[in-house]
């Protein structure tokens, strides 16, 4: 076994990068070289832009290795990677969440077919390139399982979906229907109110609850729990998500860590923590999250008595430059916030500015506070 590391982190996404640049005595485990900016997914899988990535050597100097960790053992304190072994003071473990498309049958079809915005930059490739070739037929968007990336996703791809079939003139060849298990098409109640009505406005269906349960890709039919049957010709679907298998222990039916909800440790452990997306604390599973917590945790080990407060700020794109925010924290419900052009331009500055922004946290925690509830 090789030294022991004082503050083991494990995965380098926006919870990972975010508490290792400033954290002391750490060392990064991350499998990949790039840091990938996951947003600019749905701009590949509606416009066709590249994806936004940097290299994580440059954006954190500290120690750094690049290995697949395999297993943790947290009574040992032992991160087992697929080169070597470790020991550890403590460790964060920050791997983000990764889909599931077994969950549902006929899903894996459905991706393999249309393509995904939220998987990765080949997915959003392919359904680049399936809205391409779209001339006529009944789109079916949607949020199959209540665990998921980002929760306005699915919002803002059918909004900026409709944009493009209507900027094109196309858009009367199209029916839009999008599903959603929740009540209404966003799972927050108040910012559904805002948000439901602007779909409508422009023409999609919302279809809710509807939970998917099964898919036949070849019939092109989706049936849910309900007892529903939607036909589709194009469907756009958000997989459900699941966290790690690095832990044996300590995880939910889904994968997701236990984790304690203000203090963010592991539950049972003082020296383990899981931050972002990984986590089973219920906000919303975004970059801001994952953010905000680990500059919480940051402060908690620096000595502070603080901590995490669920706060979350989930930028919505909902067409024609305007855009607005899910703000939301343990205590309070969403705030309700109407889309506005100067809202656009925020979204569009951290779109553009992100990496940027990351090695200058100020900008970030100067903005944050404007939304403070
Ligand atoms: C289409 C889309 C749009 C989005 N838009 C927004 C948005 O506008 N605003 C927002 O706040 N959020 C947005 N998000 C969500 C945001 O990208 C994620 O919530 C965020 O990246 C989570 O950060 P994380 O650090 O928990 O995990 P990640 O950023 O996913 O990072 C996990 C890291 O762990 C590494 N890793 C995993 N397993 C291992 C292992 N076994 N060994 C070593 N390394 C490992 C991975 O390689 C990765 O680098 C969006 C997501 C998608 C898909």
């Amino acid at each position: 076994m090789s030294k022991v590391l004082k503050n083991a982190v494990i995965g380098g996404g926006v919870a990972g990068l975010t508490i290792s640049r400033k954290l002391k005595d750490v060392t990064l485990i991350e499998e990949n070289e790039y840091n990938i900016y996951q947003p600019s997914w749905l701009y590949t899988s509606l416009y066709g832009k590249v994806e936004k990535k940097k290299r994580i050597r440059d954006i954190y100097i500290g120690n750094l290795i690049r290995e697949k960790v395999k297993e943790i053992d947290l009574g040992e304190r032992r991160i087992i990677t697929d080169k070597n072994e470790y020991a550890y003071e403590r460790v964060i473990i920050c791997t983000g969440a990764l889909p599931n498309t077994a969950l549902i049958d006929g899903l894996k079809e459905v991706i393999d077919e249309f393509g995904s915005f939220s998987i990765s930059y080949n997915e959003a490739l392919k359904l680049n390139s399936k809205i391409k070739s779209m001339k006529k037929g009944t789109i079916i968007i949607g949020i199959t399982y209540p665990i998921y990336k980002f929760p306005p996703c699915a919002v803002e791809f059918s909004l900026l979906l409709e944009e493009i079939l209507r900027k094109k003139g196309v858009r009367k060849n199209f029916k839009i229907k999008f599903v959603s298990p929740f009540l209404g098409a966003y799972p927050a109640k108040i910012m559904d109110e805002v948000l439901s009505p602007i779909m409508r406005e422009k023409g999609i269906e919302i279809i809710s609850p509807f939970n998917v349960d099964k898919i036949d890709n070849n019939k092109r039919e989706i049936y849910s729990l309900e007892g529903e049957k939607l036909e589709y010709d194009f469907a756009y679907l958000v997989p459900p998500f699941s966290g790690t298998n690095i832990l044996k222990e300590c995880i939910n039916e889904d994968g997701f860590i236990n984790t304690d909800k203000e203090k963010l440790n592991i539950k049972g452990y003082d020296d383990a923590f899981a931050l972002g997306d990984v986590t089973s604390i219920p906000s919303a599973k975004s970059g801001a999250t994952a953010y905000l917590e680990a500059k919480a945790l940051l402060r908690r080990l620096n000595g502070e008595n603080t901590v995490y407060d669920g706060r979350t700020n989930c930028p919505v794109y909902v067409g024609d430059k305007k855009a607005t925010f899910v703000v939301s924290n343990y205590h309070h419900e969403a705030l309700r916030i109407y889309p506005k052009r100067s809202y656009y331009i925020a979204r569009r500055f951290l779109d553009i500015f992100y990496y940027y922004l990351m090695r200058h946290n100020w900008i970030i925690d100067n903005y944050l506070e404007r939304f403070k509830i």
